[in-house]
């Protein structure tokens, strides 16, 4: 199977490495000029990384990119059937209109948006919640089995977002709490590695408390101990903080902590140094003092 596979960021190189190291054939693409360049199948154009793919995988940032480079594809010709796996979080009506249209066109669609962060993509260790026709989801399989550990089946195409929106607005929520605790902590005049080192045997515990601790030195590797270098830029969780108000909305599920983390994130990212440090940074605008 060929894969086409166009976005080479943080999240999308890792991935195409992974599935090149297991011997599929990989042609890459990414907008911005060198990057992706590790990439042994780094194509110079679209064209050429979609010329015989039976994949397209999609790894960008929003839903107007994916859209774009669908529309580019189908805009490419008949070259038979291809299933178009999109990895990014975007919102689900964007996701279900994606689908109907590679549908009509007689193409295969599975959204399959992840968690796990870029270390997990380098691990192969992601998780996958996924959407869409059983058979697409089975002939996706392989490649996704090859770039992660969990593969969870939602239902039909857009429920791998609608799943990607609630557990990231669980993320997003921890992650003010733990911050507000570890500020709170401090303020007490606790030792942070003792609060750090409670937490983390205790009922407190959570990925997020454990990988994003918000101060820097209890957890060395956690992006709060090097300078808030990302992890998961703060952009990108306020981005996903803002689908889940969206699918709250179109809901009709009132979701009052998620629509104040929503809130808190987007006003923490707006000025572009912060939109860039990970998301644990905003502990700078809980921490008085
Ligand atoms: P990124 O900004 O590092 O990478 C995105 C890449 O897409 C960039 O290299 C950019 O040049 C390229 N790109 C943008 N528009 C393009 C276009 N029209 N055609 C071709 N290339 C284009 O972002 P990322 O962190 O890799 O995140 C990608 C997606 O994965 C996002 O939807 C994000 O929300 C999601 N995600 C990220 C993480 C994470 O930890 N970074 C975790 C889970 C999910």
């Amino acid at each position: 199977m060929r894969i086409c596979f166009v976005g080479l960021g943080t999240m999308g190189l890792p991935m195409a490495l992974r599935l090149e190291e297991r011997g599929f054939g990989v042609a890459g693409w990414d907008a911005a000029e060198g990057v992706g360049a590790a990439l042994k199948g780094r194509a110079p154009t679209l064209e050429a990384a979609a010329e015989g793919a039976t994949a397209v995988i999609t790894m960008l940032p929003q839903g107007e990119d994916v859209a774009a480079i669908h529309a580019a594809i189908l805009a490419g010709g008949d070259t038979g059937r291809r299933i178009f796996i999109d990895s990014s979080t975007i919102d689900v009506t964007t996701t279900r209109r994606l689908a109907a249209q590679a549908a009509a066109a007689g193409h295969g669609f599975v959204d399959a948006p992840v968690s796990g962060g870029a270390e997990g993509a380098r691990a192969g260790t992601l998780s996958f919640m996924v959407g869409g026709e059983s058979a697409d989801i089975d002939a996706a399989l392989p490649l996704l089995d090859a770039m992660g550990g969990k593969i969870s089946r939602f239902g039909p195409a857009g429920s791998g977002q609608a799943a990607k929106a609630c557990h990231n607005m669980i993320c997003g929520i921890t992650a003010l709490g733990v911050c507000e605790a570890f500020a709170l902590a401090e303020a007490l005049g606790l030792d942070q590695q003792t609060f750090f080192d409670l937490c983390s045997g205790a009922a407190a515990q959570s990925w997020i408390l454990e990988n994003r601790c918000p101060v820097p030195g209890p957890a060395p590797d956690a992006p709060a101990s090097n300078g808030y270098a990302p992890g998961f830029a703060a952009q990108l969780m306020a981005k996903d903080l803002r689908l889940a108000q969206a699918a709250a909305e179109a809901s009709g599920q009132e979701t009052p902590f998620g629509a104040e983390a929503a809130l808190r994130f987007t006003a923490f990212a707006e000025d572009a140094e912060s939109g860039n440090l990970d998301f644990s940074a905003i502990y700078r605008t809980i921490r008085r003092g």
